[in-house]
Order: C-alpha cells, then structure tokens, then sequence
C-alpha cells in the first residue's frame, strides 16, 4: 500500500476484546502470563507479547509497526523522545574506544551529545569538514561504529547525499544511520538510498500538533551484522545483559533494533508512555496531508521573503541558485522541506526586531508543529555552542528560522510582512 494508507491502517485490525476501532491506550503497567511456561516463553523471546510497557507496549507496537512500514523497515522501538532514539541508536553498537563519523551541521542536541557528552563514556564523536561524503571517509578507521547524518539538518536544511554516505559507510564494514526527522518518510525514505537505521524525533511532523514528545529507532533489516562478528560481537555472540540470547540467530533482519529494546531500554527505561503513543498515531494519521501542505506553503514564503527589500538573505533548498538546491533535488524533487532560514537587512539587531514583532509566527524552538513557528538559533538552539561551533552547525548570528505551518499562506505572508516592516524602523 501507499504511504497516505500505511499511516492510517498499517499495525492494527481492530482489538480483539472489544472490536475498538481507534487503537486503545493500554494504560497499563504489565501483562498477565497464562501460566509459567508461557511467562518463561515470553523472556526467552520465543512468542511475542508483553510483558512489562517499559519493554513494549501494545499502543505503541501499532505506532512501531506503521512508522517501520513507513519507512520501508523490519521492525521499529519507540522511545520517549528524539535523543533517546539516538543516544539509542548510537550505545546499541558503540562502546568506550569506539567512534562515530559524523556530518558537521546537526541538531544542537545530537551535537552536543558527540562532541560532549558521549566522549565522557569513551566514544568519540568525529564531525568531517564538508558534507562530501569523500571528507567523511577520511576519518572512518578500525574504531569506527557508525556514519551518522541528518538527511535534512536542522536548522541548517542542508540535504546529506545519502547514497554517496551510505556507500563510503558500506565499503568500511559500518552502518549509515540517519535522522530523517525534517525529511520525514513522506518526502524521502533513507532505506532506498542504502541507509541502515533510521531515527526519528516523533515530536516533529509525525506527531504534529506541537503536544507530545516521541522518538523512533527504524532498523531497516539490511546491514550484515553477521559478516562481522568481532566488530559487532553484540549481536552475533551470547548476550550476557540478556541471558545468552544471540540477536542474529534469535531475530535475523530485525537483531539490532531487538537489542536496543532489550539492553538499551529495559535497562535504562527510555520508555515511550502509551498515552503518548496513541497521540502519536492522530498525528501519523495525517502526516502525509499536512506535510503537503508545509512544503506547499513554505514555497510562497521563500518566494515572498526573496522578493522582500528588507530581507538580505534566504536559503531555502528549493531554489535552484541554493547551493543546497543540487542535493535536495536529488533526494527530494520539488518538494523542499518547510524549514528555511532567512537574515533580515541590518543585521543582528533587525534580526531580532523582526523576530520580537510576528505575532502569528510562534517564537519557540520547535518545528514541524501545525502552526508556524520562528526561531532565532544562536540565542536559543544553539546558544551553547561557541561562535565556532555555530559557524560548523550553520548558524549565524543574524538567522531566523521558520517552521511554515499549515494556516492560510495570506495570514502567513501578512503576519511577516508586518514583522519586516517593524525591524527596519
Ligand atoms: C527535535 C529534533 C531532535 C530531538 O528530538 P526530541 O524529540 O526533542 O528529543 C533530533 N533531531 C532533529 C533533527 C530534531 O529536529
């Protein structure tokens, strides 16, 4: 089936208590067992079930099951949020002496993570100078775990030459994963282009409505752990976190994100919340409408903002003279995402003139939300950086970034119209 129907049936026929045509919140802790062995089958990972919700939960296996078929993946692990999907999706096959190669312009958390926080634990996070995936290659070596990239940046909107990252991560022996957050499935599915694992800030597009937090970690069943035994050992040799279990055998395609459920989540509880899970599915629902819609309408305000006296710069992927433009193209056709960024004439001052004077425009740090949001990076996002890591993210001090929403283009056009004229008195 298409993507429009996957998001609105896929993982659900109806529950089978009560014929509930809405998928139930299974507001509940844990699962009842028929009788010991059945219990004993359970942790032995030989029927499926459940058995505690900080494990899996029937809510948000159906949310798992549409958003792996959305992606065209094996199996998916959701989690409370888009960092402990990557935080996640990183620990599950890096450990102390290990690294990550990964693009320089990331989400200002993710960044933080690699540069900061990750090298306490001993895995280093390695960012190559340009997006090329040549640069990238450069700094692959024997302790390298996983090339990582954001298949459209945030807040950058840069586009990863997905194929050309995915080759370079291939040919040494290591998995491409991408955070297709801003891309969402709807516009570009990494797994056709040879990406490994897929993760997902739900708390974007796909949920929606800017109410809940979520994350996914998307495995897409490719990556030949096998052939690599000493490398990634955690799953090819007996878990002891998980009584002997060996991933591949036990789980073929779908070993990885097993594990993630099994060692990652259970031992640290990262734990999705059902009634998160179900809010999360309204919003998968109509995903596919809405993102139509933000792409269709962030093309009027790019268009507006270029021809705007007041404003100095745009860089929206969508326009052919972008030097974004080439590799959005590529990956996404004419629909370039909803996220651009603009500099207002006059610098830093009228930059914030015009941010301090939208009215419809929400100023927050958040994008992908229904209503259309600003925000200023280098005071916000990214104000932990220093001015040389804000640089290397792509922020500079003048930018706005705007999340297009989905109210009517005339109501979004006057509300900056009116912004604009603000910052240049
Ligand atoms: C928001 C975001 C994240 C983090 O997601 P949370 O759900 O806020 O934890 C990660 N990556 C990208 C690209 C994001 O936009």
């Amino acid at each position: 089936m298409k993507r429009e129907t996957i998001a609105i049936h896929h993982g659900y026929d109806g529950d089978p208590a009560t014929k509930a045509v809405a998928v139930p919140i299974y507001q509940t802790i844990a699962f009842e067992f028929d009788s010991a062995a059945h219990g004993a089958a359970l942790f032995n990972l030989d029927v499926e079930g459940s058995i505690y919700t900080r494990i899996g939960n029937p809510t948000n296996t159906v949310l798992e099951k549409r958003v792996a078929a959305l992606e065209g993946g094996v199996e998916a692990l959701s989690v409370s949020s888009g960092m402990a999907a990557i935080h996640y999706a990183l620990i599950n096959i890096a450990e102390a002496g290990n690294n990550i190669v990964s693009l320089p312009q990331l989400y200002g958390a993710t960044y933080t993570l690699m540069a900061h926080f990750l090298p306490k634990q001993g895995i280093e996070g390695r960012f190559s100078k340009t997006d090329d995936p040549a640069d990238v290659e450069k700094l692959i070596d024997e302790n390298t775990r996983a090339v990582y990239c954001e298949s459209v940046g945030n807040p950058a909107g840069n586009v990863a030459d997905v194929q050309g990252l995915a080759e370079v991560a291939h040919k040494h022996g290591v998995p491409l994963i991408v955070d297709n957050t801003v891309a969402t499935p709807i516009l570009l599915r990494p797994f056709e282009y040879g990406a490994d694992v897929v993760v997902h800030s739900m708390t974007k597009f796909m949920g929606g409505h800017g109410t809940t937090l979520g994350g996914m970690i998307v495995d897409s069943g490719k990556f030949p752990w096998r052939q690599y035994p000493e490398k990634f050992y955690m799953f090819n040799k007996p878990e002891i976190a998980y009584h002997g279990v060996v991933y591949v055998d036990q789980f073929g395609a779908a070993a990885y994100v097993a594990r993630c459920r099994t060692v990652a989540q259970r031992n640290t509880g990262s734990t999705l919340a059902p009634m998160n899970g179900f809010l999360l599915l309204q919003g998968v629902e109509t995903m596919a409408l809405r993102v139509e819609r933000h792409v269709a309408n962030a093309r009027k305000v790019a268009e507006f903002l270029r021809a705007h006296p007041n404003v100095d710069w745009v860089n929206y992927a969508g326009f052919p003279d972008s030097p974004l433009y080439s590799m959005a193209y590529r990956y996404l056709g004419d629909n370039a995402c909803s996220l651009l960024t603009f500099g207002v004439k006059g610098g830093l001052e009228a930059g914030i003139k015009c941010f301090d004077a939208l009215k419809l425009f929400k100023r927050m740090v958040n994008m992908g939300d229904a209503k259309s949001l600003a925000c200023h990076p280098a005071s916000t996002t990214h104000r932990q950086l220093t001015a040389e890591e804000q640089a290397k993210a792509g922020v500079t001090p003048e930018m706005l970034r705007l999340s297009v929403g989905i109210e009517h283009i005339d109501d979004i056009l006057a509300d900056l119209e009116q912004a604009l004229a603000h910052a240049k008195s």
